[in-house]
């Protein structure tokens, strides 16, 4: 259970679509979601696997299995490709939250660290696409935590691992100073979501998933004007 705390701001999850809409995040706080929940509560039982790293054979649903398998496949791939030798030296820590400032959070699905670098990696564990590790905001913003939280990390790795896409994970390698540098405009994205009367910005990204979609002028004047174009 997330606390309110967590609730109450931003999260690194939500930042590519409070990134193209300003009025994302109030949005969603503001409506609660009408649709199916079915998907996310799957995503929720995958990701526990992973958490608690279930043993494969007590993982009684065939796709989860696979799902499970497939992850720790690319998990192992990727460490050792970052750690090399010393991969067995690192410390994991699963699911660790951490907070930039008091202004907004993220949850690291995975995240190692050996010295002055870190591996982090984020589960998409269901089908569907999504947008590959250098361009993935939300993997962004998770690693610009770390460099937030651990002022000595000069570098970040970072895995988007999809099990059921082609390729299974897709990376990124982040240095600190661009990170820093990043993190301004992210400050920027923020403050933007927490201002009084934020802009609203239509596009398929950040609307699919906003639970203010069926009452947003903005989604509405611009799914009328679709139509009177047609
Ligand atoms: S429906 Fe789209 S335009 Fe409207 S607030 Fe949500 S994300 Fe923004």
């Amino acid at each position: 259970m997330r606390s309110e705390k967590v609730d109450s701001k931003l999260s690194a999850s939500k930042m590519e679509a409070a990134s193209l809409c300003p009025a994302y995040f109030q949005a969603n706080k503001q409506f609660t979601w009408q649709g199916n929940k079915d998907s996310a509560n799957e995503g929720t039982i995958r990701h526990d696997n992973e958490e608690n790293q279930v043993p494969l054979d007590d993982i009684e649903n065939d796709e989860r299995r696979l799902c499970a398998f497939r992850c720790r496949v690319a998990i192992k791939e990727c460490r050792e490709k970052v750690f090399g030798v010393d991969v067995d030296r690192c410390v994991v820590a699963r699911e660790a939250r951490y907070w930039y400032d008091e202004s907004w959070s993220g949850q690291l699905d995975y995240m190692e660290r050996l010295g002055e670098t870190v591996f982090i990696a984020d589960y998409k564990t269901l089908h569907g696409s999504h947008t590959p590790a250098p361009d993935n905001v939300q993997l962004l913003a998770q690693a610009i935590l770390v460099i937030k939280n651990h002022e000595d990390v000069e570098n970040v790795y970072a895995a988007l691992i999809e099990p059921f896409n082609n390729p299974t994970y897709t990376t990124v390698k982040y240095s600190k100073e661009f990170l820093e540098k990043k993190a301004e405009w992210l400050e920027e994205v923020v403050a933007k979501s927490y201002a009084s009367d934020p802009e609203r910005i239509f596009g398929s990204k950040q609307c699919k998933w906003c639970s203010a979609l069926y009452v947003c002028p903005t989604a509405r004047s611009h799914l009328f004007s679709c139509l009177n174009n047609k």
